[in-house]
C-alpha cells in the first residue's frame, strides 16, 4: 500500500447484534468511508454488553492493531459500558465533564423535556481522552492505549458515519500521512446481472489503468473504479478518463456516476423537462410513489398514485376495462392500462404502472410467481415490458420498484 498504512480493527459492542436482532451495518459503512482512502478493517470482533469482555478485548486488539474503531454501547442505558470499559483498559478513571452535562440538559430542553437522571452517565469520559462531539446525545472519543488510537463511537448508524468522517479518519490521516493519492468513483448501473456488466467490461479491466470492482445490490450493479496516484488531480483524472471509457461500454444501464439513487435521477429528469408524473400500483402497493417521495422537493412533479390491489379496483379507480382482466391482470395491456388510467385521473403529464405475482402463492393468476409487468406512458407513447424477477416476495416487490423507476428513466432519456 501506498503508506505505512495503520492495521485497523473494529469492535462492535452489543447483545443485539450477537443475538442477530440487528445486523451490523456499521462494519460495512466503516469499511467503506476507509476503503475510499485507501484503507482497510483487518480484524472485526463483536462482543456482549460486559465491561470485562469489552475491556480486555479493547486491550488485546490495542497491543495487535494500530487504530481500533469501537462501536456502541455508548448510550445512557444500564447495558451501554463502553465508555467504563475502555478507561478500565486505559488504566483510567471517569472524569466528569460539566460542558457535556450542560449540552445534555440544553438538548433535551430543545425537545421540551428535561433530561432523564440516566444520561447524566454520558457526561463522563475515560480521563486523557478526547472528546468527540455528540451528534446525537452520546459523545464519542478518543484514547490512547498501548500506542493504538482507541475511537469510541455510537452504535446509532448516521452517528458513527458522522464521528468517523469527522474526527477518526482525519486522526488516522495525520498519524500516517499518505504518501500518494486514492479516489474512487462509482458508477451505478441497472438492469443486467454483475457477471454480464464484469463481461462488457472485460476490455477495461485488462486495460488496468484504475481498479475495477463489483457490488451487487440485489437490484443494481455498482461498478466500483480505484485509483491511485501522485496526487488528487491525477486521481481524478484517470477516473474521469477511465469513467468515459466504461460508459461507453455500458450505455444506457449506468443511471448515476456520483452516487445519485434512481428516485433522484428520475426527479432531475423531470424536473428539467417541467413535467409531472403519477403513480398506479398493484404489485408494489405504493412503494414506486414513496421511492419518488424521498427526494426532497418531489411534490414539484409528484402528483399523486392510486393502489390498485383488487382486479374491481383496478376497474374502478383506473377504469381498466374488464376484458383487458379477463385472462388475468397481470401483462403488459393492462399495466398500460392502469397507468393511462392514473395519468387521467392525476392529470398528469406522465405515469408509471406495476402489476406482478410477488408470491409464494400465484393468487389465481396463470402466470408464474415473481412474474411483473411494468408500463411508463405519456400522452403520445407507451412503453411496458413483462418480465420474470428472481427472489422471494420482497425482493421481487423491490426489485420491481427499482425496474418501474428504471423504465422511467429511460423512458424521460428518450423524451425530445
Ligand atoms: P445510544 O445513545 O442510542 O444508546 P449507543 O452508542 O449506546 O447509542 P447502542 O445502544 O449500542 O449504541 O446502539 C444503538 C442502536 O444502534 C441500536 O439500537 C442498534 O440498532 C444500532 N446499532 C448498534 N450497533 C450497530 C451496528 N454495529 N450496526 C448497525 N446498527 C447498530
Ligand atoms: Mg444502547
Amino acid at each position: 500500500m501506498s503508506r505505512a498504512s495503520p492495521r485497523i480493527a473494529v469492535l462492535a459492542v452489543g447483545d443485539e447484534l450477537l443475538s442477530g436482532e440487528v445486523v451490523d451495518t456499521n462494519l460495512r459503512s466503516a469499511a467503506d468511508a476507509l476503503g475510499d482512502r485507501g484503507l482497510s478493517v483487518a480484524r472485526h470482533v463483536t462482543v456482549a454488553d460486559d465491561t470485562d469482555a469489552i475491556s480486555s478485548e479493547v486491550s488485546e486488539l490495542a497491543r495487535e492493531y494500530d487504530v481500533i474503531i469501537v462501536t456502541g454501547g455508548l448510550g445512557p442505558t444500564s447495558d451501554d459500558l463502553t465508555t467504563e470499559a475502555i478507561a478500565k483498559a486505559a488504566g483510567t478513571s471517569l472524569v466528569f465533564q460539566p460542558h457535556i452535562e450542560q449540552q445534555l440538559i440544553a438538548f433535551f430542553d430543545s425537545l421540551g423535556r428535561s433530561m432523564p437522571g440516566d444520561n447524566l452517565k454520558q457526561a463522563y469520559l475515560p480521563g486523557g481522552a478526547l472528546e468527540i462531539p455528540a451528534q446525537g446525545t452520546a459523545p464519542g472519543f478518543m484514547i490512547e492505549i498501548e500506542g493504538a488510537l482507541v475511537a469510541a463511537l455510537p452504535g446509532v448508524p448516521s452517528e458513527m458515519e458522522a464521528m468517523l468522517a469527522g474526527a477518526v479518519l482525519p486522526e488516522i490521516d495525520a498519524r500516517y500521512p499518505r504518501r500518494t493519492a486514492t479516489g474512487l468513483k462509482r458508477l451505478m448501473t441497472f438492469g443486467m446481472g454483475e457477471s454480464d456488466v464484469a463481461l462488457l467490461l472485460a476490455d477495461r479491466i485488462h486495460a488496468g489503468s484504475v481498479k475495477y470492482g463489483f457490488l451487487a445490490r440485489s437490484g443494481p450493479i455498482i461498478v466500483k473504479l480505484t485509483a491511485e496516484a501522485e496526487d488528487d488531480r491525477a486521481v481524478r483524472q484517470a477516473l474521469l478518463a477511465e469513467e468515459r471509457e466504461a460508459e461507453k461500454k455500458l450505455g444506457d444501464l449506468v443511471y448515476s456516476t456520483d452516487d445519485r439513487s434512481l428516485e433522484e435521477v428520475v426527479g432531475e429528469m423531470l424536473r428539467a423537462r417541467g413535467m409531472t408524473v403519477s403513480t398506479a400500483e398493484s404489485l408494489t402497493a405504493g412503494m414506486v410513489s414513496a421511492r419518488l417521495a424521498d427526494v426532497p422537493g418531489s411534490s414539484d412533479y409528484l402528483l399523486g398514485g392510486v393502489v390498485a390491489y383488487g382486479a374491481e379496483e383496478k376497474r374502478r379507480l383506473l377504469e381498466v376495462p374488464a376484458e383487458l382482466m379477463a385472462g388475468g391482470v397481470v401483462g403488459t395491456g393492462v399495466a398500460e392500462a392502469m397507468a393511462r388510467g392514473a395519468m387521467k385521473l392525476f392529470g398528469s403529464d406522465m405515469a408509471l404502472a406495476t402489476t406482478g405475482i410477488a408470491g409464494p402463492g400465484t393468487g389465481g393468476e396463470t402466470k408464474r410467481r415473481g412474474t411483473v409487468a411494468l408500463a411508463v406512458v405519456d400522452r403520445e407513447r407507451a412503453v411496458s415490458v413483462e418480465r420474470r424477477l428472481p427472489g422471494d416476495r420482497a425482493m421481487v416487490r423491490n426489485i420491481a420498484t427499482m425496474a418501474a423507476l428504471n423504465a422511467a428513466r429511460l423512458f424521460l432519456s428518450a423524451e425530445p
